[in-house]
């Protein structure tokens, strides 16, 4: 039994629909073991007070229509909320009510963490920081990579602000309608000059990805395609994949099903492949350690999206 009590602070995740969200899942894992370590470390101490370990915080997901969004933040300052995630369709739509935003998070031109100074709002986007955590583990020369990003919706413009800081040569976006790809092209590019960073940025159609292809080192899918259900679905073929160089890292920020197609079909091609679990876990480890001043238990947020991705047995 894991007590709430007066003083347990509230965090959660804001979205709409919500329901399919695991960051509450992650989030509670981590804080239940926090918990947890906290009643053990003192019943070994001579503060022991309760066997039971009290939650200092609790994670909740909030169904926030669009319309609602104002109202809520006022609502979650009047009732001492901590901090929360943003998630679809408010991570843009929050910026206005923030009173700060950290660099990093104008640049990519979203915010997925909102935290409490006093009485205002600040915020920042922690994606960027998830999705660089998992290739940390790969030793690359990342100065002799060309990183090649498919689709260029709200994750790509984390993922090529995260390319830039790894360092990669080039950066290539890669989309099927150029009159989105030319303003994304500009406005990203402004965004990399204010963080200080020079990684030339291009933008390609699909039709033209081949050309490209050879000389990515690093390859990112940022769409849905191959999302359950439709997971029969690969943004490449494998003829396509076979065309990267030996030693490429194909990256895909989707995480149902594990793998994808695209990473199934790159893995069997002997390519390295990273699902997008990691940045999810890593994106919300960020998070918390915003929020609760100390890193959270990876292995308990990683235990717990494990569980909640797993089909649940039959009746
Ligand atoms: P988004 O803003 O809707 O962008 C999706 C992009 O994919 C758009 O550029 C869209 O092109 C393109 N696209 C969609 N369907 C396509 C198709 N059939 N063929 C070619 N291009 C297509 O979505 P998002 O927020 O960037 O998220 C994208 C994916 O990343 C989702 O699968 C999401 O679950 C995943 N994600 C994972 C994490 C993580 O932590 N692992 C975090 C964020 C996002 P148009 O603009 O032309 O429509």
């Amino acid at each position: 039994m894991v007590n709430i009590t007066g003083s347990t602070q509230l965090l959660g995740v804001m979205g709409y629909p919500i329901e399919h969200s695991l960051s509450p899942a992650l989030h509670n894992a981590a804080l239940f073991s926090r918990a947890v370590a906290l009643a053990s470390a003192e019943f070994k101490s001579a503060e022991f007070k309760s066997a039971e370990p009290e939650l200092e915080y609790i994670y909740l997901p909030l169904k926030v229509a669009p319309e609602h969004l104002g109202a809520a933040l006022q609502g979650m300052m009047a009732t001492g909320w901590r901090g929360f995630n943003v998630t679809i369709p408010h991570k843009q739509a929050v910026m206005p009510y923030l009173q700060q935003i950290s660099p990093l998070a104008e640049a990519v031109g979203a915010v997925n963490t909102v935290w409490r100074e006093g009485e205002a709002w600040a915020g920042t986007n922690t994606d960027v920081h998830g999705f660089l955590a998992p290739l940390q583990a790969y030793e690359v020369n990342w100065s002799a990579v060309d990183a090649c990003v498919l689709g260029g919706g709200g994750a790509a413009r984390a993922v090529v602000v995260a390319c830039a800081q790894l360092g990669c040569r080039s950066v290539r976006v890669v989309g099927r309608d150029r009159a989105k790809l030319e303003p994304l092209q500009h406005s990203l590019g402004v965004s990399l000059k204010t963080l200080g960073l020079d990684t030339p940025l291009s933008i390609a159609e699909w039709q033209d990805l081949d050309q490209y292809l050879p000389q990515a080192g690093l390859l990112v899918n940022t769409t849905p395609i191959g999302m359950y259900p439709k997971v029969g679905e690969s943004p490449l073929s494998s003829e396509r994949i076979e065309r990267l160089p030996l030693r490429a890292i194909v990256y895909d920020l989707i995480y149902t099903p594990r793998p994808t197609k695209l990473l199934a079909d790159a893995q069997a091609l002997g390519y390295r492949v990273l699902d997008g679990l990691e940045m999810l876990i890593h994106q919300g480890a960020a998070a918390f350690e915003i929020w609760v001043g100390e890193p959270p238990s990876i292995a308990a947020m990683r235990q717990a999206a494990i569980a909640q991705l797993q089909p649940s047995p039959k009746a």
